[in-house]
């Protein structure tokens, strides 16, 4: 690669995230959510350290899933967390054990008419609060009902999922757990619930099944620092290297928009970053970067290739330089906040231009 730019991803440290997630939750079967590549890991690379330690991989759509099997990863069942779009996937679906969420009624009409081998498992989304997908709890029982008097299912499982289990305030997450039961007592289903901040921080909702996403690539849900934080090891780090420096003068514009004017003799480096690569171009006068172990500020607007960042402080930074975007010495989850923005955007958003390199010594 010409280019600087690089995803570094380590491995193991997927693979220990993994290991605390289901240390949080001993009895519940564990779903490794691996959509959108992984959340910009790469799902391969990321189902070749979980397979192993994984009970299913959880994924948005089927192509997701096919991925993985033509991948090489045919052991577990692929959960569909928004279940098929289209009746014509069914036959996928079965071939290939994927277990499809079933959140509305055409879904369900679809099975009731399809044709199939094998008996799938299903998983029925009700819709607590989070208003988005789903049976409304008390449609619950008769949906429940038809699927489990049909051939070709073999096991219903329930689900929902939290709107705002990443806040520490408790009570949203209690009332939509109080839902959850109110429509799943009585059913004696398995239950499918938790995402990585109720996987951290809310155990008394753990039901049979979590899912853990954000929590396996290091990085935490939640926007308040949390105890349950602190052993999770970040996987990704973003980075690039100082391609030019050079001095301006006090009063002088750097970048598009003249964004930001030198209010002192400013040493400026130019790295090659850009959105063109995922970097957010939300990314404010003062977003933080690393060089040379040292916190440096982007300064101007980010183009598409390059940006801008104020090296005064750092006399000793010369082009050649690596710079952190975001990784191990700099927590993704301050970056996004200067770019209003949360990690889960900077990570799915890395572009297929941004090289991924890959660590693994187990
Ligand atoms: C993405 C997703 C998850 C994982 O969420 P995290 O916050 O990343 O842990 C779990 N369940 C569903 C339905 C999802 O779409």
């Amino acid at each position: 690669m010409s280019r600087k730019v690089r995803a570094d991803v380590d491995l193991d440290a997927i693979r220990e995230n993994f290991k605390l997630a289901r240390e949080q939750t001993p009895e519940s079967k564990a779903v490794a959510i691996v959509k959108a590549n992984a959340y910009g890991h790469g799902a391969l690379q990321v189902a070749g350290v979980l397979e192993s330690e994984a009970d299913a991989f959880g994924v948005s759509c089927i192509e997701e899933g096919l991925e993985l099997r033509e991948g090489g990863f045919h052991k577990l069942p692929v959960i569909m967390l928004e279940g098929f779009f289209d009746a014509g996937e069914l036959a996928l679906i079965d071939q290939h054990n994927f277990w499809p969420a079933v959140h509305s009624y055409y879904q369900l009409e679809a099975l009731e008419q399809a044709a199939m081998q094998n008996h799938i498992k299903v998983l029925v989304k009700i819709d607590t609060g989070m208003h988005r997908l789903g049976f409304q709890p008390d449609e619950v029982a008769a949906v429940v009902a038809r699927l489990e008097a049909l051939e070709c299912v073999d096991e219903v499982l329930l689900m929902t999922h939290f709107a705002r289990a990443d806040e520490l305030d408790p009570h949203p997450t209690q009332a939509q757990f109080e839902r959850f039961q109110s429509a799943a007592d009585n059913l004696g289903l398995a239950a499918c619930v938790s995402n990585s901040a109720a996987v951290m921080h809310w155990p008394e909702v753990n039901r049979n099944w979590v899912r853990p996403g954000i929590m396996i690539y290091g990085v935490s849900p939640f926007e308040e620092t949390v105890p349950e934080a602190a052993p999770l090891k970040r996987a990704m780090t973003l980075s690039t290297e100082i391609i030019a420096i050079r001095d301006v003068e006090v009063g002088e514009s750097v970048g598009y928009g003249g964004a930001f004017t030198c209010e002192r003799p400013t040493r400026i480096g130019t790295i090659s970053m850009g959105y063109g690569d995922g970097y957010p171009r939300q990314a404010k006068n003062g977003t933080p970067v690393v060089v040379c172990g040292k916190r440096a500020a982007v300064a101007g607007r980010v183009s598409m290739d390059m940006m801008t960042i104020d090296l005064t402080d750092i006399p000793e930074a010369k082009v050649g330089d690596r710079v952190e975007l975001f990784g191990t010495s700099l927590p993704v989850e301050e970056v996004a906040r200067w770019c209003d923005t949360i990690p889960y955007t900077l990570m799915t958003g890395l572009l297929p231009r941004v090289p991924r390199y890959y660590s693994r010594k187990k």
